[in-house]
């Protein structure tokens, strides 16, 4: 049977940059069957196309919009589309992230840095300036960044410390939008993705990963939906400033 959720979002309109697969879809998805409207975006229309058409066969109110995030004028039409549709903005989640390179930090090129911090930092910013003047009172905002950010992995460092920045930005963008708009963050563990793809690829390193958490399960990107459902919601109204590690107990922090 299939699940039923909530309807914490009834009226509620939420944007989700990298949503047309993975973790931004499953969020996509899980937002709108709790109520709201759902914006979803990535770069290539075919895969808005498809987003939109499986999303409205689930009976979700969802717009499609050809975004990619380091792109200002994509940006720019993401919101101005949303807001003749809907009018307003509730939520909005930074997904978008690249992860271009496996070099050491001593060794990668410029090109890769301003590649990693443009998509993963500055956009996550950028997004967030042009949502700003939309967002409503009780609005939320959330990043998602990685376990990674902790401790970052040698073969993804650079990638990781991008999403170290993005738990400073958590922090200092909750200070900045309080107390109308609350901003968290979500730190997923390893979850089977085509952007992780050396999970999937690697059966050793599926379940050398596998062993590494305490639940002895990769995650779902359900998931990772569910937990930003609940920093989003009303149910987390008094969380801001946060990060969330949604790992299945891998080591992060105390
Ligand atoms: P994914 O399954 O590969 O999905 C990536 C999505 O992003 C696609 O819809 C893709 O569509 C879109 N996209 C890629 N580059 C984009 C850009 N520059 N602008 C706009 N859209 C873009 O990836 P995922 O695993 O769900 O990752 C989502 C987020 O979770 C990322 O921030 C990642 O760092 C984080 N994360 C993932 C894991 C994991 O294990 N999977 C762990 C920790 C953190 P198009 O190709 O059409 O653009």
């Amino acid at each position: 049977m299939e699940k039923q959720f909530g309807k914490r979002f009834e009226g509620k309109v939420a944007i989700i940059t990298a949503s047309t697969q993975g973790i931004g879809f499953s969020i996509a998805e899980r937002l709108g069957l709790e109520g709201a409207s759902v914006v979803v975006s990535s770069r290539k229309q075919k895969n808005v196309d498809e987003a939109v058409e499986q999303l409205k066969a689930r009976g979700i109110e969802v717009l499609g919009v050809v975004c990619h995030v380091s792109n200002g004028l994509q940006r720019k039409n993401l919101i101005d589309e949303t807001i003749q549709k809907y009018g307003k903005i509730d939520v909005i989640v930074s997904n978008a992230a690249a992860n271009p390179s496996a070099d050491p930090i001593l060794e990668i090129k410029e090109s890769v840095l301003d590649k990693l911090w443009e998509i993963n930092v500055k956009s996550s910013i950028l997004i967030v300036q042009d949502a700003a003047p939309h967002l409503q009172k009780g609005s939320s905002v959330i990043f998602i960044s990685s376990a990674g950010a902790y401790q970052p992995q040698a073969s993804m460092a650079m990638y990781g410390v991008t999403k170290t920045a993005l738990l400073g930005l958590t922090k200092a963008l909750a200070t900045e939008m309080a107390p109308d708009t609350r901003v968290n963050c979500i730190a997923p563990g390893f979850v089977p993705t085509n952007f992780a793809d050396y999970i999937t690829k690697n059966d050793a390193v599926r379940k050398a990963i596998m062993e590494k958490t305490l639940l002895n399960r990769l995650g779902t990107t359900e998931d990772m939906a569910a937990a930003t459902a609940f920093l989003a919601s009303s149910d987390a109204s008094y969380i801001t400033g946060e990060t969330l590690v949604v790992a299945g107990g891998i080591p992060s922090r105390l």
